[in-house]
């Protein structure tokens, strides 16, 4: 997981919040467990990346800290197709 600033994110629906800091949010039979970046809480077990890669975000019942499961930004994963940019000519 990797910290987003609160304030910053766009509450569009995509932010889970736990509100149990001893229960995780989402548990399932994948792979990955995940777990809060400031405070190590854990917030999903077993998880499989394809579905927490898709802008899945959870804010730590903890310490509040908006979590983001997402190894790139949020803008990088809304890039467009290359090849269609005509920039720097
Ligand atoms: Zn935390």
């Amino acid at each position: 997981m990797r910290r987003i600033r609160e304030g910053e994110v766009p509450y569009d629906g995509g932010t889970a919040v736990q509100e149990d800091p001893g229960r995780p949010v989402f548990s399932g039979n994948g792979a990955n467990d995940y777990v809060c970046v400031e405070c190590g809480n854990v917030l999903a077990i077993g998880m499989d990346p394809e579905h927490m890669g898709k802008r899945v975000r959870i804010r730590c019942g903890r310490c509040r800290t908006v979590n983001v499961s997402a190894e790139v930004p949020a803008e990088l994963s809304r890039r467009r197709a290359p090849g269609r940019n005509g920039e720097g000519r």
